[in-house]
């Protein structure tokens, strides 16, 4: 997996979840300096929650690969939507409409960018794959 991640290093895009125990860089074994590698890190590695940025990049860069990394233990895990939005209305009431409207569409079509799914288990430090397609075919 780290030799696909530094042979690709251009237009290659790595989301993954913004946990401190997970460091992409470290377990793909590459340079942070790399050119065209980019990081986009959320909360539980979401797709979605990276829509306007793979967007924009698909806009200027046009990747050619895209890796979606989830690790073992992910916080995210004991959370749900609803939760989220209970917890989130606590703090901002005022903000309600956004709230419970918080929805972001879904990616489609990106025809011939190569999309990796992997999983890190922050135990054993084993980085696998666990799917592997083209955006806008069928997996
Ligand atoms: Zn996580």
């Amino acid at each position: 997996m780290a030799a696909a991640v530094r042979a690709s290093g251009a237009g290659t895009v790595v989301i993954s979840c913004s946990d401190p125990r997970l460091n992409p860089y470290q377990v793909f074994g590459v340079d942070p300096s790399i050119k065209g590698l980019t990081m986009v890190r959320n909360a539980g590695g979401r797709a979605l929650d990276s829509v306007r940025t793979i967007s924009a990049l698909q806009a200027i860069g046009n990747p050619r690969t895209v890796i979606v990394m989830h690790h073992t233990d992910c916080g995210m895990i004991h959370y749900n939507d609803e939760a989220i939005r209970k917890a989130l209305l606590e703090f901002a009431p005022q903000e309600k409409a956004t709230i419970e409207a918080s929805k972001y569409g879904e990616i489609t079509g990106s025809p011939g960018t190569r999309i990796i799914g992997v999983k890190y288990d922050l135990n054993s430090g084993v980085c696998t794959q666990v799917l592997e397609g083209i955006a806008g075919t069928k997996l």
